[in-house]
C-alpha cells in the first residue's frame, strides 16, 4: 500500500471533527446511555430501523470512531472494538465455533489464546489441534470435517516464524473454513492479512495500535456480514471497549506510521548488531538474511517489524543476567509501544503453555524476547552491550 495514503488514513479515518462543536479531536463520550427524542425513536433504534446510539455496551460514538479507523487501516469493511485482545480473540472464536466444531491453530500461540483454545473452549465441546502453520502440508493434513476455524499468528510469538497467509487462506476457502489472523505483532502499517485473503483479523490494541503502554483493548476486523453475525455474541457476552480507552487508542493511531517506521528501522539495525555479537547464540528476526523465511517476509509484509527474539550463549542463566542488568530497556511483557521492552517468554508470556507444547514449538528456556521502541538507537545498543558484557 502507498505509505502516504496509509499515513493520511492513520490521522483522519474515523477521526472526523465533532459535528456539534467542531472539536478536532474526537470527544470522549463518557455516557452509558443516550436519550431518545420519543418512545417511537427508542423502539425504532432497538428494532434496528433507525441508526443512532442506545446504550454504550451496544455502541458508543468514541468507540465507533476507533472501529472506523481500524477498519480503514486494515482495508476491511468494518470492525468492532473490544475490552482486550483476548476479548476479541475469544469472541471471534466463539462466534465461529459451536459445540462439536474444531479449531486448527498455530503451535506457538500467544499464551492466553493457547489457554482459551486448548482448555477453556474444550469445556464447551470445541476441539483444537495445534500445528506448525508454516508447514502447509501439515495444515492440510490436520483439517477435520468439523474444522470451522484456522487461526494464525504471523510472525509467531516469540519465534518469529512466518505463515504464508495467501496459501493458508486458499486451503481454508477450499474447505469452507474461516481464517482468522492475529495481526498484533505487525500492525496494519506493516501487514494487512485481508489483502492476502484472510477473512478476519484480530488485534490486541494494547500493543502497537495504542502504542504508549497505557491501554488494554482489542479489535475484531472483517466483513460487515461476519461482524453482524458475531454481534449477538459480542454485544451480549459484553466484550465492549470503554470510550476513554478508545480515545487513547485513536490518539495513538495518529502516529502509528511514524512510530512503526522508526521502530522497524531501529529493529533491523539492532537485529544485525545482535547477530554479530560474540555472546549471542542466535537471533530470530524476519529482516535478517539468516531468517529462513526472509523471502516470504518481503512478499507479505511491508517491513520487518519491531519484534525479535534471541538466545544468549549460556542459556537460561545468561539470559537472566541480561534481563537483570538492562537499565534503559524495561523488563516487562507487552510489546510494540514507544518504550523498548525485554522479557522471558518461557516464564512470563508463555508460562501458561505446558512445557511440552512450548519446547515442541521451539520456545527454549534461554529465549529472550525484545520489543524495540522509539528511543535513540545508540542508547538502546549501549544498554544491551553493557548487559551482555555481564552475562
Ligand atoms: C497481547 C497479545 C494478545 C492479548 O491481548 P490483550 O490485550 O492482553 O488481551 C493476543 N495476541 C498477541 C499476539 C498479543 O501480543
Amino acid at each position: 500500500m502507498d505509505k502516504g495514503k496509509f499515513a493520511t488514513k492513520a490521522v483522519h479515518s474515523g477521526q472526523h471533527p465533532d459535528p456539534s462543536t467542531g472539536a478536532v479531536s474526537v470527544p470522549i463520550y463518557a455516557s452509558s446511555t443516550f436519550v431518545f427524542q420519543n418512545a417511537e425513536q427508542g423502539a425504532a433504534r432497538f428494532a434496528g430501523k433507525e441508526t443512532g446510539y442506545i446504550y454504550s455496551r451496544l455502541g458508543n460514538p468514541t468507540v465507533r470512531a476507533l472501529e472506523e479507523s481500524i477498519a480503514a487501516l486494515e482495508g476491511a469493511e468494518d470492525a468492532r472494538a473490544s475490552a482486550s485482545g483476548m476479548a476479541a480473540i475469544s469472541t471471534a472464536a466463539m462466534a465461529i465455533c459451536k459445540s462439536s466444531d474444531h479449531i486448527l491453530a498455530g503451535d506457538a500461540l500467544y499464551g492466553g489464546t493457547h489457554k482459551v483454545f486448548t482448555d477453556i473452549l474444550k469445556g464447551y465441546g470445541v476441539g483444537c489441534t495445534l500445528v506448525d502453520t508454516s508447514d502447509l502440508a501439515a495444515v492440510e493434513k490436520a483439517i477435520k470435517p468439523n474444522t470451522k476455524l484456522i487461526y494464525i499468528e504471523t510472525p509467531s510469538n516469540p519465534l518469529m516464524k512466518l505463515t504464508d497467509m495467501k496459501a493458508i487462506a486458499k486451503i481454508a476457502k477450499a474447505h469452507g473454513i474461516t481464517t482468522v489472523a492475529d495481526n498484533t505483532f505487525m500492525s496494519p502499517y506493516l501487514q494487512r492479512p485481508i489483502e492476502h485473503g484472510v477473512d478476519v483479523v484480530v488485534h490486541s490494541i494494547t500493543k502497537s495500535l495504542s502504542g504508549h503502554s497505557d491501554v488494554v483493548g482489542g479489535a475484531i476486523v472483517g466483513t460487515k456480514a461476519f461482524l453482524k453475525a458475531m454481534d449477538p455474541m459480542y454485544k451480549n457476552m459484553g466484550a465492549t471497549l470503554g470510550p476513554f480507552e478508545a480515545w487513547l487508542t485513536l490518539r495513538g493511531i495518529k502516529t502509528l506510521h511514524v512510530r512503526m517506521q522508526r521502530q522497524t528501522e531501529s529493529a533491523e539495525k539492532i537485529a544485525k548488531w545482535l547477530e554479530d555479537h560474540p555472546k549471542v547464540e542466535w537471533v530470530k528476526y524476519p529482516g535478517l538474511k539468516s531468517h529462513p523465511q526472509h523471502t516470504l517476509a518481503k512478499r507479505q509484509m511491508d517491513g520487518f517489524g519491531s519484534m525479535m527474539s534471541f538466545e544468549v550463549k549460556g542459556g537460561v542463566e545468561a539470559g537472566r543476567k541480561v534481563m537483570n542488568n538492562v537499565k534503559l530497556c524495561g523488563l516487562a511483557v507487552s510489546l510494540g509501544a514507544v518504550e523498548t521492552l525485554i522479557c522471558h517468554p518461557p516464564t512470563m508470556t508463555h508460562a501458561v503453555v505446558p512445557k511440552e507444547d512450548r519446547i515442541k514449538a521451539g520456545i527454549s528456556d534461554g529465549l529472550v524476547r525484545f520489543s524495540v521502541g522509539i528511543e535513540d538507537i545508540d542508547d538502546i545498543i549501549a544498554d544491551l552491550d553493557q548487559a551482555l558484557a555481564k552475562a
